[in-house]
């Protein structure tokens, strides 16, 4: 299947291929490879009826599910573009997303319907389906022939999380998601090529490429997608048992809920062939409970939604050894994709000097939507997207992902990356989560604070964390002072938000951004 790159070729292949293998299960919907490309074709037939065309947008409001993946691999077959809203956002939010990607029609998840009164009204939009109307249309709509979309033309527009600052949307197209599969065929290794008695969980947020990416990729392996409606560790360890699922992809937060979860020890995880984990630094003490507690195959995901997700992955075999250095890293560019480290002028930095990761793949984005200069100003017009992370490359050819520029914080003259700082100091016998923070400081200019959320029936004493961390980080990595939170502001795909934390002690005050 190497030389398929379009959702149609995809449908088509594998409808010929193995028509009765399940491919798509959600509580909603199942369909068998015929049933998945039937419905498709029929979704596309009926945009196109509706006098939608190619580069129109639809918008789906709502948890994950198998209409959501019938409606966006269907559009996708027509080349109308689905942008996926996350469903914690407040209606203001979905709001501002429906009118930015000028939508033609929106479609609310189960439990959504409510919000058809007011988003249903927004005034681009021609019309506003409930999920059952959606599923009337997938099942009933009359099959036409259509023109499908192209290689390089969009069929999907995510909205970055907006970590940094606000959402902007990236415009993926069919090559871009289906790049994946590709390097993998091209350069075939166990944990990036799936066996063919594999399921993967689709378990995260479909409004990210961490959900939307793993339904995709089921496709594109002609494998079963299940869906589950949200990340939830009871229906993650029911899935694992009962419904066949062999891989999974889920952010350290994610990993964290399963191991604290009372019915983890009790769940058969032999199944399981690989936990595929990323989209956030994931402190060292909780990778190694996950290995010792799971058992399967750990894979190490770095990327972004500019990158359709994965373009750098941290393979078993460097998880295994403890004290292994490379665990710490964030793994080796996937074959097909670039990547080099740029210092301030923008010049590459010879091996292990630390600068801006840089990468350029046919996993790249088109751009984003509207927005020419933030687009010039992150993809260069040969090609290269600059990630905004911090790291450095050694000899072998791993990527060490420090953290995030913005995060970092500059004391007394040295470079102090949060994510380290949290690392060094989760496993303290009293803290639950961490974030780590720059603080104005009259003497270093910035100050490490490192913001400490308890344990059930614990409390935090600033002394004995400062301690456990001098014992484990270098003295100007050592947090200056300790506040206690109840708990940490994260966005929808899990990622702490360190600038809201900032905010109070920065209030009045220019950060000065590196
Ligand atoms: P915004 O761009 O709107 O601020 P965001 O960058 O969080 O939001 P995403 O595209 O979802 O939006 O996230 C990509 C970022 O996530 C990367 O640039 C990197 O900072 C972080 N990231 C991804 N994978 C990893 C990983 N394996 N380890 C550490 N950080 C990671
Ligand atoms: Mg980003």
């Amino acid at each position: 299947t190497s030389h398929l790159f379009t959702f149609d070729e995809f449908l088509r292949f594998w409808a010929a291929d193995r028509p009765e293998r399940l491919a798509m299960e959600g509580d909603d919907l199942r369909f068998d490879y015929a049933g998945l490309e039937d419905a498709t074709a029929r979704v596309a037939s009926a945009l196109l009826a509706m006098g939608l065309t190619k580069g129109d947008r639809i918008c789906w409001f709502g948890k994950n599910s198998a209409t959501y993946f019938t409606l966006f691999f269907g559009a996708a077959r027509a080349g109308v573009v689905m942008v996926p809203i996350g469903w914690r956002l407040a209606e203001p939010e979905a709001a501002f997303i429906i009118d930015n990607a000028e939508a033609k029609l929106l479609f609310l998840g189960d439990g959504f319907e409510g919000a058809a009164a007011t988003l249903g009204a927004r005034p681009g939009l021609m019309r506003c389906f409930t999920a059952d109307e959606a599923r009337k249309l997938i099942t009933d709509s009359p099959r036409t022939e259509f023109a499908p979309s192209g290689a390089d033309e969009a069929v999907l527009q995510l909205y970055t999380s907006g970590t940094t600052g606000n959402p902007k949307g990236a415009v993926l197209s069919n090559r871009n998601l289906f790049g994946l599969r590709k390097a993998s065929l091209d350069n075939p290794q166990p944990h990036t090529l799936w066996d063919e008695d594999e399921a993967v969980l689709v378990a995260m947020p479909c409004a990210h490429i961490g959900g939307t990416g793993l339904g995709v990729m089921a496709l594109a392996s002609g494998l079963p997608g299940v869906v589950l409606t949200e990340f939830d560790p009871p229906r993650v360890f029911d899935a694992v048992e009962n419904r066949g699922v062999t891989r999974f992809f889920i952010v350290p937060a994610a990993l964290a809920l399963l191991l604290n979860h009372p019915d983890c020890a009790k769940t058969d995880f032999s199944r399981v062939k690989y936990i595929l984990y990323g989209a956030s630094p994931i402190p060292l003490e909780l990778l190694r409970e996950c290995i010792a507690m799971f058992g399967a195959q750990f894979v190490q995901n770095y990327g972004m939604t500019e990158t359709t997700g994965t373009i750098c992955v941290l393979p078993p075999e460097d998880h295994s050894v403890e004290g292994n250095q490379r665990m710490r890293s964030a793994g080796k560019p996937l074959p097909g994709v670039e990547m080099i480290i740029r210092g301030p002028d923008g010049k590459p930095l010879p091996t292990g000097e630390i600068g801006e990761i840089c990468t350029r793949s046919s996993n790249n984005m088109l751009g984003y939507w509207k927005l020419p200069e933030a687009t010039a100003s992150t993809m260069d017009p040969d090609g290269w997207i600059a990630t905004g992370d911090v790291g450095y490359m050694d000899e072998d050819g791993y990527v060490y992902m420090y953290d995030r520029a913005k995060d970092m914080i500059i004391t007394g003259g040295e470079n102090v990356y949060p994510a380290e700082v949290e690392s060094g100091i989760y496993g303290h016998p009293d803290v639950l989560e961490v974030a780590v923070i720059g603080v104005p400081d009259e003497k270093w200019g910035e100050a490490v604070k490192a913001v400490c959320v308890p344990k059930p029936g614990h409390s935090i004493d600033a002394d004995s964390i400062i301690s456990w961390a001098r014992e484990r980080l270098a003295g100007f990595k050592v947090p200056k002072s300790v506040d206690v939170i109840e708990a940490l502001p994260r966005n929808p795909s899990g990622k702490i938000l360190r600038r809201s934390l900032r905010e109070p002690y920065w209030a009045g005050r220019e950060r000065q951004i590196n």
